[in-house]
């Protein structure tokens, strides 16, 4: 289960609106159900750690993060540039190291955010199939998002074909953090289910069968 925060007090209601992050604790403080899901943008992710500390003092599962995305529609005072995105993975790696097992992100996600072209290797978009309320094909859970500046988090976790280059993470995905989009399934009977839906989708009318992708 996940709840958006996106930093202290002052800065999530900032973004989210008055209020919001006194009722987010007060509804669901104490359940470990329940992943904080932050999108990091070039004026909040100094806030990172704490939405991580709060997670803790929460009892949370954990904290993941998305990178502001924008749409292919022209400039938006949100954009990340390079610096501004150097930055915020800077702060990522940072965290990550003191928090290990509340930053719920892999080395491999952040690698994924370090990069900001993803336009013809991402899973998320060329394998999967998305339709919007309306049943109109799109390309990700946006409509038109700029896979050349992406910060999604379904992008970047990768198929599991893309996490067998990484065997020590995938080990800690499937025995210690468990599954990144919150599920509680864990151990191989999960790590199983994910593989058959991955080979599914490539196979659903509109789907492209398994390809190599660039890492
Ligand atoms: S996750 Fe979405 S925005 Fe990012 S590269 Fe893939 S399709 Fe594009």
């Amino acid at each position: 289960m996940f709840v958006s925060i996106d930093g202290g007090r002052a800065v999530n209601d900032s973004i989210r609106g008055a209020g919001v992050f006194d009722r987010v604790l007060a509804n669901y403080s104490g359940d470990d159900r329940v992943v904080i899901n932050m999108v990091l943008s070039a004026e909040n992710f100094l806030e990172l750690e704490t939405v991580v500390r709060l997670s803790r003092l929460h009892k949370f599962r954990g904290v993941v993060c998305n990178l502001y995305t924008p749409r292919n529609d022209g400039p938006n005072p949100m954009d990340l540039p390079p610096p501004a995105r150097a930055a915020v993975v800077a702060e990522l790696r940072r965290v990550k190291r003191l928090y290990p097992g509340d930053l719920l992100l892999s080395q491999a996600m952040i690698d994924w955010y370090a990069v900001a072209d993803h336009r013809g290797h991402c899973y998320w978009g060329d394998e999967a199939v998305h339709y919007d309320v309306s049943w109109q094909r799109r390309r990700c859970f946006s409509f038109n998002a700029d896979c050349a500046n992406c910060g999604c988090l379904a992008g970047s976790m990768q198929s599991p074909m893309q996490m067998l280059k990484h065997p020590a993470e995938m080990r800690a995905l499937i025995y210690e953090v468990g599954d990144p989009m919150g599920r509680v399934e864990t151990g191989w009977s999960g790590f199983a289910r994910h593989c058959l839906l991955s080979l599914w989708s490539s196979f659903l009318p509109g789907g492209k069968a398994p390809r190599k992708s660039k890492p």
